[in-house]
């Protein structure tokens, strides 16, 4: 294509979570009349079949796809999920909840948890984890969806979706299609480039061509076009990250099905437990340099608290991102585009921001430069920030139980979280810039979660009237409590508004 020309053919490279939801989003933004979207895709190959904790930001990306929520949890057996709770991380033994949401309720402009950290024994050591609607919600396995009135005390909840990523992306299929989006079930046998070495074509089984003008690589960790073909390039995050593997198998259901997901570390590693209508999602995701892959499935086994409806299926990764996620005419989405380990469920996250930036920098005709090196910009600080607060995990550890444990925890740190890690100690300070996905929230009940207390209490909340500031303190817990008494159970919210059939 020469430059300038108008960009009227999309074509999509795989047909898992990341075609589906650029499929869907695409059709949504643009106009048919405006633009072909074609989706390519081989059942033969199938796609990576997990991925089913979410964040708070699909609710909106729902939204967006004027997706009804029941309809969409009956139809994918999901359930709701208030955060993670960790177990095993900062020592054995210990567990600490990462919740959606905020603690309290921040005063005179001051965060909350400034306020606790400086009332610390006027309020009968009440822990933090008390403040929090959400966090109350989970432990009694209680969910609503949180009212628009901020005034209610629900409305301090916030939540996602555990969901079976496989009907997900069905589901998106047919909202595609509807709206007018053409699906190929061929093989891709590799692609045709130009002169100016953008993608031309993609060569299909039996000799066929399918031309287009903007290809969008959602072919898996292969990266079918933007590594085979474009030869991008990876950054490896590896010596951060060492996680390799996973094991991912299904259990039977059981119940209560709780509102979160569970993440508890093991010898080398650590274990999903995802709770969903029709089965519960479990998987082990290890470093193979110190944990075998027997040893790892007998971890898994062991650790099922219901029986397996399947043999563990086995999954290889490394940790990292393309250096460009767009490159020339060619977009990477989804594990085409990179892959962080699912410790804070942030793989569909990161499609959703790589298909709503694409839609905020959609090229109409040709390719500005400009907005190529924007789109890079933009995703590789998001695939930062996530990377940042993964490591966190590790490094945070207190544990010398195992070799692997003694690596991570005294490794080097990106210069980024050292920084965030020297605030945070010294008076409890955290800094969030605009745009920014892990909260203050995130990072303060990661950090203190694992262990990281301050050395002192900030100096503007200690100046505050404390005693009147514990007293409000202790108002909040109170109301926190009763919130959380006045909710049905998750799994009676689920059987009247959303059971799956
Ligand atoms: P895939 O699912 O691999 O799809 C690739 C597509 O490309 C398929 O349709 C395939 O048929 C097609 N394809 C490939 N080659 C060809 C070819 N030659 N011709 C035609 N078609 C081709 N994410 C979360 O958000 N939450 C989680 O809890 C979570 N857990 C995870 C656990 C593990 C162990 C792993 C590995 C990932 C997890 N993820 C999670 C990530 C999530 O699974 C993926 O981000 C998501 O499924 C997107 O996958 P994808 O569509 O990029 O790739």
């Amino acid at each position: 294509m020469q430059h300038g020309e108008p960009i009227r053919r999309i074509v999509i490279a795989g047909g898992g979570t990341a075609g589906w939801m650029a499929a869907a989003v695409i059709a949504r933004a643009l106009p048919t009349q405006q633009v072909t979207v074609t989706l390519v895709e081989s059942p033969q190959i199938g796609t990576v079949g997990v991925g089913e904790a979410t964040i708070p930001p699909i609710l909106t990306l729902n939204r967006l796809l004027g997706l009804d929520e029941d309809e969409l949890v009956r139809r994918t057996g999901a359930t709701f999920k208030l955060g993670i709770e960790f177990s095993n991380w900062g020592q054995i033994g210990e567990r600490y909840f990462h919740p959606f949401g905020q603690y309290g309720a921040d005063l005179n402009g001051i965060h909350f948890h400034h306020h606790w950290l400086a009332t610390q024994g006027m309020t009968g050591n009440t822990p933090l984890d008390e403040y929090s609607m959400t966090i109350a919600a989970a432990r009694a396995n209680r969910f609503i969806r949180p009212p628009e009135d901020s005034r209610h005390v629900h409305s301090r909840l916030a939540y996602a979706l555990h969901f079976d990523a496989v009907r997900y992306a069905e589901y998106l299929a047919e909202q595609a299609k509807a709206r007018g989006v053409v699906h190929l079930q061929r093989r891709i046998e590799g692609a045709e480039r130009d002169a100016r070495g953008h993608v031309a074509a993609l060569r299909l089984d039996e000799g066929d061509r399918l031309e287009g003008d903007l290809f969008i690589d959602c072919s898996g960790f292969r990266g079918l076009l933007i590594e085979e073909t474009m030869a991008t390039g990876y950054e490896d995050w590896s010596h951060w990250l060492p996680m390799d593997r996973a094991l991912a198998v299904p259990s039977t259901p059981t119940l209560p099905r709780t509102p979160y997901t569970r993440a508890t570390a093991g010898s080398a590693g650590w274990r999903w437990r995802i709770p969903l209508q029709h089965r519960t999602g479990n998987g082990h995701v290890y470093c193979s340099a110190h944990l075998s892959d027997d040893e790892a499935a007998d971890q898994l086994l062991k650790g099922l608290d219901a029986p397996a409806l399947a043999d563990p299926r086995p999954l290889r990764f490394t940790t990292g991102r393309r250096r460009r996620m767009w490159n020339g005419n060619v977009v990477a989405l989804g594990l085409a585009a990179g892959f962080v380990e699912p410790l804070e469920s942030t793989s569909i996250h990161l499609i959703q921001r790589g298909v709503v930036t694409l839609m905020s920098l959609f090229p109409d005709r040709g390719f500005a430069q400009a907005d190529v090196d924007q789109y890079n910009r933009l995703m590789a600080a998001e695939f930062e920030q996530v990377r940042d607060f993964i490591i966190l995990h590790y490094h945070l550890t207190r544990r010398d139980d195992s070799p692997f444990w003694n690596q991570v925890r005294t490794m080097a740190v990106p210069d980024s979280l050292r920084q965030r890690l020297e605030l945070f100690a010294s008076h409890g300070r955290v800094f969030v810039e605009r745009g920014e996905l892990f909260t203050e929230t995130s990072w303060v009940a990661v950090m203190l979660g694992q262990g990281l207390l301050p050395r002192r209490a900030d100096p503007v909340a200690m100046a505050m009237p404390r005693d009147q500031i514990a007293a409000q303190l202790v108002r909040m817990r109170d109301l926190v409590r009763r919130g959380a008494e006045g909710m049905p159970t998750h799994d009676q919210f689920i059987e009247r508004h959303c059971r799956a059939d």
